[in-house]
């Protein structure tokens, strides 16, 4: 069977880090679904199709990663994409608390799913994605936080 992963997360933006763990875990599955979650009541910074279209650029060159966008429970979207793994990233000690009951709670709902973590590279420890829409917003140069192969100029505001 087919070993299938899904990404869950905001990705707003997607940055180094999320690139990073995307890359890793490459080797592990045969197939990687990003999943861009968004809750149509609720406002981001930027808007999902925006976030679509980049994660999509930055893996277009790898045939097994895929991108979409879900608004709902992350297991009824593994159920969608007969995922069987959820793969997320460690950062600390918050992210691991955060993370274990979200994984509890995941497989109590679809026990056949593994949760899988990788742990960050240390200089990715820093980032989120919050900081990085902070320093965007004020108009800093975020580009050493954003994927290289994502030009700088889309990252504008009121486009
Ligand atoms: P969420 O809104 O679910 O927290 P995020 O977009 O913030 O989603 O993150 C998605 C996943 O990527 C989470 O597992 C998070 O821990 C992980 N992640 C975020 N930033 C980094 C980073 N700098 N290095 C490694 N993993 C990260």
């Amino acid at each position: 069977m087919e070993r299938v992963a899904i990404f869950p997360g905001s990705f707003d933006p997607f940055t180094v880090g999320h690139e990073s763990i995307v890359k890793r875990a490459i080797p592990l599955f045969d197939k990687i679904v990003i999943m861009i979650g968004y809750n149509a009541n609720k406002r981001s910074f930027f808007p999902v199709e925006k976030r679509l279209k980049w994660i999509r650029e930055v893996f277009k060159d790898e045939s097994k990663v895929t991108v979409e966008s879900h608004e709902g429970l992350t297991v009824d979207f593994c159920k969608k994409v007969n995922a069987q793994y959820i793969l997320r990233g460690l950062r600390t000690s918050a992210d691991f608390e955060f993370e274990r009951a979200i994984a509890q709670v995941n497989k109590k709902m679809h026990p056949k799913i593994e949760s899988v973590f990788l742990l960050t590279m240390p200089e990715h420890t820093p980032i989120n994605s919050t900081i990085v829409r902070d320093i965007i917003f004020h108009g800093g140069d975020a580009s050493q936080f954003l994927p290289a192969s994502l030009n700088m100029s889309e990252f504008k505001l009121d486009e």
